[in-house]
C-alpha cells in the first residue's frame, strides 16, 4: 500500500452558467463538490482517499474571476480570483493592505496563482490566513442559488471548523468589503513554523482609524485566526480601546485580554499555552504598529 495513495476517481465538469450549476446541484446533491483552485480539495481527496462523484469547477462562470472597486461600493472580489491577483491589485493595496498582506502569506507564489479567497473562506479552516483581515474589513459573502442572491457577514457565515452557512443549493459568488473609514491603517501578522508555506499558529489582523467622537480619538478592529473553532473579532476589547486615550499600557492590557479570550487547542503545530502567548504578543505588536501610524 502506498504511504500517500493517489487521487480517487471523479468526474470533472466545468460550469458555464449558473443555471447549469443549479441543475447539477439538484441532480447530484451531496455527490457533487464545488471547486475553485482545488488547493484545499485535492489535498483532502488524497489524504482521505475519497472524492465526490463529480467535481464542479465554477471558475468559468461570468464575473467569478473579476475584481471591482469604487468608493461607493468598496471592493468586490469574485470567488475565483486567485490570491496573487488580489495582492497586486492597486485599489486592494491602497485601501485593504492587510488583506493583501494576508494573501501573500499563503503557501508559495505558485500556489497563490491557483488558490482563491473564495476557497479560503468556504473551506472554513480556523487557521485560514485571509479570515482575520476579511473580518476587520467587515467582509460579506454574496451567495447565489436558484432562489436569488443572499448576502451575509462572514461572522454569520462561519459556523465551525469546515462548517459554513452555505445551503446545499447555494454557491459563493463573491466577497464584498465596504470602503474602510478615512485614514485607516491595517496590518496582518502571522506566526507559522517557517516563513514559507506553513499554516498559521496564530494570525492577527488589526485595522485602526481616527474617530474624533471617541475618548481615544480612534478605533481599532482586531481579527484572529487559529485560536478558536472559527476566525473571530474581539468586540469588547475593541470597544474598551476606544474609551480612553491610548498609551502603551492600554495596548498591553488589550493584548492580555485577547490572550485570555483566545481558546486554542493543542495541535501538531503548537501547544495551546504557546498559542495563547503568541496571541498576546502578535496583538500587542500589531496594535502598537497601527497606533504609531495613526498618531503621525
Ligand atoms: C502546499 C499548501 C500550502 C498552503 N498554505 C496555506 C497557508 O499558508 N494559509 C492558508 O490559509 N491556506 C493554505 N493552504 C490552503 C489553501 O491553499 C487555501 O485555503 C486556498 O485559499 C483555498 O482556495 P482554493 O481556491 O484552492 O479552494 P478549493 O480547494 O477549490 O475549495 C476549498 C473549499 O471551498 C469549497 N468551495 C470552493 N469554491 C466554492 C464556491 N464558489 N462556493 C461554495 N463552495 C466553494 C470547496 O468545495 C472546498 O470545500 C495551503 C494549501 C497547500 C496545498
Amino acid at each position: 500500500m502506498l504511504a500517500r495513495p493517489g487521487l480517487p476517481e471523479f468526474d470533472y465538469i466545468k460550469a458555464e452558467t449558473s443555471q447549469q450549476v443549479f441543475e447539477l446541484m439538484a441532480e447530484k446533491g451531496k455527490d457533487l463538490k464545488l471547486m475553485m483552485g482545488g488547493t484545499d480539495l485535492f489535498v483532502q481527496f488524497r489524504d482521505r482517499g475519497v472524492a465526490p462523484g463529480t467535481l464542479l469547477d465554477l471558475k468559468g462562470l461570468p464575473g467569478m474571476g473579476d475584481i471591482s472597486f469604487d468608493t461607493k461600493n468598496g471592493l468586490i472580489i469574485g470567488a475565483a480570483v486567485p490570491l496573487n491577483m488580489i495582492s497586486s491589485h492597486p485599489d486592494a493595496l491602497k485601501y485593504y493592505l492587510a488583506l493583501c498582506q494576508a494573501a501573500d502569506t499563503v503557501g508559495n507564489y505558485q500556489l497563490r496563482n491557483r488558490a482563491t479567497l473564495g476557497g479560503n473562506i468556504c473551506n472554513a479552516s480556523p487557521s485560514a490566513d485571509l479570515s482575520p483581515a476579511a473580518l476587520v474589513f467587515n467582509g460579506q459573502v454574496i451567495l447565489e442559488s436558484s432562489r436569488g442572491e443572499r448576502i451575509i457577514s462572514l461572522e454569520d457565515f462561519w459556523l465551525g471548523p469546515g462548517k459554513t452557512d452555505l445551503a446545499q443549493d447555494e454557491f459563493l459568488k463573491a466577497i464584498q468589503f465596504p470602503l474602510p473609514p478615512k485614514g485607516s491603517e491595517g496590518i496582518y501578522l502571522k506566526l507559522g513554523r517557517s516563513k514559507m508555506g506553513d499554516l498559521a499558529i496564530v494570525g492577527v489582523a488589526v485595522l485602526g482609524y481616527p474617530d474624533p467622537d471617541t475618548p481615544a480619538g480612534l478605533r481599532f478592529r482586531i481579527g484572529l485566526n487559529s485560536t478558536a473553532p472559527t476566525a473571530y473579532r474581539l468586540p469588547d476589547v475593541e470597544q474598551k480601546l476606544s474609551q480612553n486615550p491610548i498609551n502603551d499600557e492600554i495596548l498591553q492590557q488589550a493584548a492580555e485580554e485577547a490572550m485570555d479570550i483566545s481558546a486554542p487547542i493543542e495541535d501538531v503545530r503548537a501547544t495551546a499555552s504557546y498559542q495563547k502567548k503568541m496571541v498576546r504578543n502578535l496583538t500587542y505588536n500589531a496594535l502598537k504598529e497601527i497606533w504609531a501610524k495613526i498618531k503621525k
